[in-house]
């Protein structure tokens, strides 16, 4: 039987690229998404992947969401918590519903996630889960206090549910991407992206699928010795 994969934030972006090499290595995927029903309609269309619009910064919408992916497609093997946003600004201009809303939904959907399919895996003594943090998680960055600390905070998180899953059969891995071409990225002023880019060794920005190649590794059956480890994908921008 294929593994049944939800890949949070799964239709557009890296999200997109992960569902589609999740995809393409066999698994049945389920894309999650927040908001934009016109990209995900598309994406579906596009690849023939379910879309599925909840809030992962919702608890409750958490638990729903993933019954009802059960319910359609089986147990879900595979999380990857890709879903993120940015409200960025320093903290002297930074509101408190910019700091709350980046902590809820990048930090909070982790546990939300895990929270609504951890006890499935552990009965079943297997799952992958692959949380998505950030360069910026990992080295800060000016302008994003709130981003830079869900970020961080996943990395934590990755480290101590692993431990929990170990013995299960549940491995719990980090991505640290560094700068992709995304939309994220896009709405990054271009003066601001092109002393971004000349720090990057690679000289380039990375592709979502470089991303994925990372995730498919990570979820494969037969990583299950690699736990609560962080991938850095970076172009050498940052050594951690
Ligand atoms: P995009 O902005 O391109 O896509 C974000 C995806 O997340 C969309 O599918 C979006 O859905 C979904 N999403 C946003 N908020 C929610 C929510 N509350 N509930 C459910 N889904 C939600 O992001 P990227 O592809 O650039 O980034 C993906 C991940 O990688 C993020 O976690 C980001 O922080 C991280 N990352 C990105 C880097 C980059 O350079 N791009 C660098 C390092 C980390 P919808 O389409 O409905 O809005």
């Amino acid at each position: 039987m294929a593994r049944v994969a939800i890949v949070t934030g799964g239709t557009r972006g890296i999200g997109e690229a992960i569902s589609l090499a999740l995809k393409d290595a066999g698994m049945t995927v389920a894309a999650n998404y927040g908001g934009d029903d016109a990209k995900a309609k598309a994406f579906t269309e596009r690849t023939g992947i379910a879309a599925y619009k909840w809030n992962v910064g919702d608890h409750q919408a958490c638990l729903d969401g993933v019954k009802q992916v059960e319910a359609d497609l089986g147990p879900v093997d595979v999380v990857v918590n890709n879903a993120g946003i940015t409200r960025d600004g320093t903290l002297m201009k930074m509101t408190y519903e910019a700091w709350d809303e980046v902590i809820r939904v990048n930090l909070g959907g982790c546990f939300n996630m895990a929270k609504a399919t951890f006890a499935g895996m552990r009965s079943r003594g297997f799952g992958r889960v692959v949380n998505i943090g950030s360069i910026n998680g990992q080295a800060g960055q000016y302008g994003q206090v709130n981003y830079a600390a869900a970020k961080s905070g996943i990395h934590g998180f990755t480290k101590a549910l692993a431990q929990e899953g170990a013995k299960f059969g549940i491995t719990v891995n980090a991505i640290a991407p560094g700068y992709i071409d995304t939309d994220m990225v896009a709405a990054v002023p271009a003066d601001v992206l092109e002393k971004i880019v000349a720090k990057i060794p690679a000289g380039r920005l990375g592709q979502a699928s470089e991303i994925a190649r990372g995730v498919v590794f990570l979820t494969g059956d037969d990583a299950g010795f690699v736990n609560g480890s962080t991938l850095s994908i970076n172009g050498g921008q940052h050594m951690y």
